[in-house]
């Protein structure tokens, strides 16, 4: 997995290209979602029994948390909330499956099948090398962004 600096730095650029502000948190909790309910149970339960979460980090579990997750939201803010929380979970298994590791670990396809897939373009510690440019690129986004709003707002006065 990319580190979940990348994942949420990759997810916040894409969000401010691309998408009205609103649901912004609610979309890089997607993009953190898949590793956090998988990675914390490995802490909480018995060794031997963590492959109960495996199937959480797909496309299809991941569908079946964020629906879930959204019923935590009043009716009318469900829908927007459960777009934001899937597209975002999706976009962390499609980063995860660029990098390679030792073995392919990503069952895309489960329950229908247990193969594995990978894209494997870069190694599972080479997003940690990138974690300053990530922070650079966000700051330089956000202050673009903002300075693109200034120059509008004043221009409407
Ligand atoms: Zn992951």
């Amino acid at each position: 997995m990319p580190d979940l600096v990348t994942h949420s730095g990759v997810a916040y650029l894409i969000y401010k290209l691309f998408s009205r502000r609103r649901y912004l948190i609610i979309f890089l909790a997607g993009t953190i979602l898949p590793d956090v309910i998988t990675r914390i149970p490995y802490f909480l339960v018995e060794s031997g029994y963590d492959w109960l979460f495996v199937p959480l980090h797909t496309p299809v579990g991941m569908t079946l948390v964020c629906l879930w997750l959204s019923y935590f939201f009043e009716e009318c803010e469900r829908k927007p909330v459960f777009v934001n929380l899937w597209l975002g979970s999706l976009l962390h298994l499609g980063m995860d499956l660029l990098q390679y590791g030792i073995i392919p670990q990503h069952l895309l396809l489960f329950p229908f099948s247990l193969k594995r897939y990978e894209i494997a373009l870069f190694s599972a510690e080479a997003s940690m090398y990138i974690i300053p440019l990530w922070l650079i690129l966000i700051v330089g986004v956000e202050l673009v962004l903002r300075y693109r709003g200034r120059t509008i707002n004043a221009g409407r006065h």
